[in-house]
């Protein structure tokens, strides 16, 4: 499964994915994902905003255990983010087979569309439209960087974009979610635990600071007559990362604009992005708060006018604590040692979908923690252990 599906959608160049929502390379994944169910005898069905399921027993039956991930990615995005999850959930199914266990509730793997929002600028889209967290309007007013809307990128791939919408039926017959998916980080690269369980999302932000200068000569303008953005953004800069550094948070300046962007002129306007993540609320809240402040006194000393506006904002997502503990009684059966239990900072379907059915989450150890690039990895042997947790977890819950 790994080597059919390494294949699709590899830049030859960059060595990295480009699987985008609804392109070509996402069609071939979908195949891929089709032709999988269906050697399994699995049943195989489209929901109306594109997710792919793929059915052993009665939906109808209800109580539904359901795994699954995403098999969509960032441009030039790694081989595991969300493949890995999907490869996992089938050969978990195999697994359960070649143990001879049969299942008491439906099993379900799902792959949900859309999921990096590489490329309408908003994630989860597959996922937030069953869960009824993105309205329509807001939807059909999704566009990509060639101006083409997701409406019109859908039904360039087949589907019905008129169809989208919330799907609380479908929720309603999922009784747990368990999404698999490799470690964004380090935390397990320094323990011996190749799988670890998920407590949180963290709740993450993004704010965009404008310092307005005034743009002059770069080679006129003497030091001391400057109202220059740059040099107040620069120091904001400095200030997000040692705040965030001594909170134990994340403060990132991963986008900037600047007007009129010529070598020679000073700024009349620096436009920066702040992406702020914390393990709680309190935390993130002063952090962002610091930050502010530090930009403001700053400016008010470089004659710089700063304005602070919040874009976007997630709260904590809890993992169901009764399905968390479930999962670390299944996986700590044998040895006795507890596995970890580790906060994210990066967004999944399993927090979209934590708000309407009992969610978890089982990560594999990324080595390198690089993660949307080509250099993140697992190892063969921790992937086979992703498996046989995986596979645990679902004969644990769905076979008793
Ligand atoms: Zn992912």
């Amino acid at each position: 499964m790994w080597r059919d599906l390494g294949a699709i959608g590899r830049d030859k160049d960059s060595g990295g994915y480009r699987r985008l929502a609804w392109t070509p390379a996402d069609a071939d994944c979908r195949a891929w994902f089709r032709a999988q169910a269906e050697t399994r005898g699995l049943a195989y069905e489209v929901d109306r905003n594109g997710n792919q399921w793929a059915w052993l027993g009665d939906p109808a039956a209800g109580d539904a255990v359901v795994t699954g991930s995403h098999l969509d990615s960032v441009p030039d995005g790694g081989a595991f983010d969300g493949p890995l999850g999907v490869v996992s959930s089938f050969a978990a199914l195999d697994e359960l087979r070649a143990r001879g266990v049969r299942p008491s509730r439906p099993l379900a793997i799902v792959n949900f569309g859309d999921e990096e929002g590489a490329r309408f600028g908003l994630a989860c889209v597959g996922s937030r439209l069953t869960a009824g967290q993105l309205g329509l309007d807001k939807a059909h007013a999704l566009r990509d960087a060639e101006g083409i809307s997701l409406a019109q990128a859908m039904e360039r791939a087949g589907y019905d974009p008129e169809a989208i919408g919330p799907d609380p039926e479908r929720l309603a017959r999922i009784g747990a979610f368990v999404e698999l998916h490799v470690e964004q980080g380090r935390a397990l690269a320094d323990t011996d635990d190749a799988v670890g369980i998920a407590s949180a999302i963290w709740p993450h932000g993004r704010w965009r600071f404008d310092f307005h200068g005034e743009a002059n000569h770069a080679g006129t303008t003497r030091i001391e007559d400057r109202r220059d953005p740059m040099l107040t953004y620069a120091n904001t800069v400095l200030a997000a990362r040692k705040k965030a550094r001594l909170a134990g948070a994340l403060a990132t300046f991963g986008k900037v604009s600047v007007e009129p962007n010529g070598v020679n002129a000073i700024p009349s306007l620096v436009r920066g992005w702040l992406d702020s993540r914390a393990a709680d609320q309190g935390t993130l809240d002063l952090v962002v708060a610091e930050i502010e402040k530090a930009a403001v006194e700053r400016g008010e000393r470089d004659g710089i006018d700063v304005r602070i506006t919040r874009e976007s904002f997630t709260p904590v997502i809890e993992f169901e604590h009764a399905l968390r503990d479930e999962l670390g009684r299944i996986l700590g059966k044998d040895g006795g040692t507890a596995v970890p239990v580790l906060g994210t900072g990066a967004g999944h379907d399993a927090g979209i979908l934590s708000g309407a059915v009992p969610t978890a989450m089982l990560f594999v150890r990324n080595p390198t923690g690089v993660s949307h690039s080509p250099a993140e990895t697992a190892s063969e042997d921790d992937c086979l252990a992703g498996v046989t947790a995986l596979a645990d977890v679902l004969e644990g819950l769905a076979c008793r």
